[in-house]
């Protein structure tokens, strides 16, 4: 099946699962609907999103290329800040990869070290019961956050969307203080 078909029916899924979430995740899988067709005209359902959105999905669907001199936490394909983190099983553990939040495309990365300002001394880690492959990556030093996906303990888990559902954590951590790394295509 077509990758944005996955994705719509994933977050068709998710929105019965995680009500709270069922707005911002229905506005994705229309998206994605869009998008398996080839769609270039996203202008109504923008209305209902920031500003950045309708570009954002034209440039998925054709990103521009990474600077030569693209910075560790950037897209090695476009050049984007990660949208969300992915635990993928390496050896007799695991090893993280940031996933793009324009185009997708996933890059290795450290692990004890802030994806925001590079910082490996004052992250911290959350989790939500009701999501257990999901966890929260907290950098305490400058006031960021990101979501991390082990999609090992989801076997459903299709990360852009699941990332999504998340927003019992978003709202814990907005209050906190923090601010995401990148916002999510729902404006979270
Ligand atoms: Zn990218
Ligand atoms: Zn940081």
């Amino acid at each position: 099946m077509n990758r944005y078909l996955v994705r719509a029916q994933r977050a068709r899924a998710l929105a019965d699962q995680v009500p709270y979430a069922a707005e911002a995740l229905l506005l994705f899988a229309q998206v994605s609907e869009r998008q398996a067709l080839g769609a270039a005209d996203y202008g109504d359902l923008a209305a209902q999103a920031p500003d950045t959105w309708a570009t954002r999905i034209r440039a998925e669907l054709n990103p521009p290329q990474a600077p030569a001199d693209r910075a560790d936490n950037e897209c090695p394909r476009c050049g984007e800040l990660p949208q969300l983190g992915l635990l993928r099983p390496q050896g007799d553990g695991d090893a993280l990869n940031l996933a793009c939040s324009v185009c997708r495309t996933e890059w290795p990365f450290p692990r004890t070290t802030c994806p925001a300002c590079g910082d490996t001394e004052h992250l911290e880690f959350y989790r939500s019961g009701h999501l257990p492959h999901l966890q929260t990556l907290v950098c305490t030093a400058c006031k960021t956050y990101l979501h991390i996906l082990e999609p090992i303990k989801e076997l459903a888990c299709v990360p852009e969307a699941d990332e999504i559902a998340a927003q019992a954590l978003d709202a814990w951590a907005l209050e906190q203080g923090y601010q995401k790394l990148t916002p999510n295509l729902a404006g979270v």
